[in-house]
């Protein structure tokens, strides 16, 4: 879910408007839960892309907290994560935060330097910044690391670069780190940042929770299309993305999630699940959920990625409503 796209259905009106209702009514909206939602337990392994941070990096200090914020909130809620870091040549503050994580006890993983995505760059380009990566991993633990994550999750929109991907994987020995918890919820974390920067408490409290709505959201609707195309709960895999409106408001997502059933377990143990060894289906230019990859298409049938493209425009009418009531003048892309 990495397009943003125009057009709102119907179900997201819905949504935006008891959303809307809840968020008036209510100091904890996820906590809102409609009577048919499933409380039954799920198992997931939380992931945080973009290491050391996405989007402009702050200050080392800052970036050493900011990393422990995240590292604390995954503790109390003894949740395991996976990081994937987006290397930049010999940059020493990728180091230091890579080597903060590992003594955290997460698990390291490669999402290669300069954040290079498979569909636009030649694909020996493409292969050369996951192997610089891997260097940079290897050299600040001295050790080999075994999960890869594609930017965007793009894992190639013609068969040379699905080749050239599959290869280069196997050739330095790592695991793809699928993802089926895909989200939108970076198209906030700008808006966010800018509202932190301004002091403006109002648009951080409406940021923070839209955050929160959206990602539940998407959980609860991946957790629907692992029954409808399994027939059970998959061993779950959540995207987040390191960065200031994940670090301030994990705390509560993890306990949300926790309020839904959740069980937390290692990227390495989810892997394990036999769904992660099926046939992927797909070969096009979107960056998917690893539970739309297996779908077979169907003529005539809605796209399985609908969901993904209506509740990015959601997040964007949200945006539009956030701003024009805070007057803060228009987010930055
Ligand atoms: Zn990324």
């Amino acid at each position: 879910m990495k397009l943003a796209v125009v057009g709102i259905c119907a179900w997201v009106y819905a949504v935006a408007i008891s959303l809307s209702a809840t968020e008036r009514s209510a100091e904890r909206p996820h906590l809102q839960r409609s009577s048919a939602e499933s409380t039954a337990t799920f198992r997931v392994a939380i992931t945080i892309d973009d290491v050391p941070w996405h989007g402009a990096w702050p200050d080392d200090t800052t970036l050493a907290r900011r990393t422990t914020q995240l590292q604390d909130a995954l503790r109390r809620h003894r949740a395991p994560v996976a990081v994937f870091v987006n290397c930049r040549g010999n940059d020493p503050r990728v180091v230091r935060v890579v080597r903060q994580w590992e003594r955290g006890g997460a698990s390291i993983g490669n999402h290669t330097s300069g954040h290079r995505d498979l569909h636009r760059v030649p694909p020996d380009a493409w292969a050369a910044a996951v192997r610089d990566c891997d260097g940079t991993l290897r050299a600040a633990l001295d050790r080999p690391v075994k999960f890869f994550r594609f930017p965007l999750l793009h894992q190639g929109a013609t068969a040379k670069q699905r080749n050239i991907a599959k290869a280069v994987l196997q050739e330095l020995g790592y695991q793809n780190a699928h993802v089926t918890i895909d989200n939108s919820d970076y198209l906030i974390a700008a808006p966010y940042r800018v509202a932190v920067e301004r002091g403006d408490t109002a648009g951080v409290r409406a940021y923070g929770r839209l955050m929160l709505r959206h990602d539940l959201a998407a959980v609860r609707h991946f957790r629907t299309v692992s029954t409808e195309s399994l027939g059970r709960q998959v061993s779950h895999i959540l995207l987040l993305h390191a960065n200031e409106m994940t670090a301030d408001n994990l705390d509560e997502l993890l306990g949300a999630l926790s309020a839904e059933g959740a069980r937390f377990i290692s990227l390495d143990e989810a892997l394990r699940d036999s769904a992660y060894r099926l046939e992927d289906r797909y070969s096009g230019a979107k960056g998917l959920s690893w539970l739309y990859r297996l779908q077979e298409s169907r003529a005539g049938a809605p796209s399985p990625w609908e969901w993904d493209d209506s509740a990015s425009a959601g997040i964007d009418t949200e945006l539009a409503r956030v701003l024009k009531r805070s007057g803060a003048g228009r987010a930055p892309d």
